[in-house]
């Protein structure tokens, strides 16, 4: 593996892992590279750091991309550090959060899209729904004028729509 400093250009700093340096310009060339920060596909490599030890323990913190090998355009940060347990246990807690938070809303599974659109033109009654929908249909509902939220956290479908 072989690791280098990118930037977009938007000037976002960030890095990425490539199984050779060869890796790094085929997958830019097919353009599966994308800033992590904003998306932005114009990634470069970033100038040389000077090689000055950083302070405390900076490594951490600085978001990494990982590349797409199955040609897909999603990127998902990653890192290799074991997460600190209070991260973990604020992370469980937000969790339970989103899930009493969806207690008192219904599942409508893919049929998000369509069940919103039908509450937003008075054709349903309103009440809250959550289900999934691909991100161009969420950006569609939202040019409605459709309130649409993504939840932090990936839930299980409910059994019964099985
Ligand atoms: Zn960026």
């Amino acid at each position: 593996m072989i690791v280098f400093d990118l930037s977009c250009d938007n000037g976002h700093r960030f890095e990425g892992w490539f199984g050779s340096s060869g890796d790094f310009s085929s997958q830019k060339e097919r353009g599966l590279l994308c800033c992590p920060q904003c998306g932005s596909p114009q990634v470069d490599k970033a100038p040389m750091a000077p090689s000055v030890p950083r302070k405390g323990n900076q490594q951490a913190e600085r978001p990494t991309v990982s590349t797409a090998p199955h040609g897909g355009n999603e990127v998902q940060p990653v890192s290799n550090a074991p997460m600190p347990r209070e991260v973990q246990e604020a992370l469980e807690k937000l969790a339970e959060a989103q899930a009493r938070a969806l207690r008192k809303s219904k599942w409508v599974g893919e049929k998000f899209a369509e069940n919103a659109r039908a509450m937003h033109y008075g054709e349903k009654e309103v009440e809250p729904i959550h289900g999934q929908t691909s991100i161009e249909e969420a950006e569609e509902l939202l040019e409605e004028g459709i309130e649409v939220a993504p939840l932090p956290f990936p839930i299980a479908p409910p059994d019964e729509l099985n």
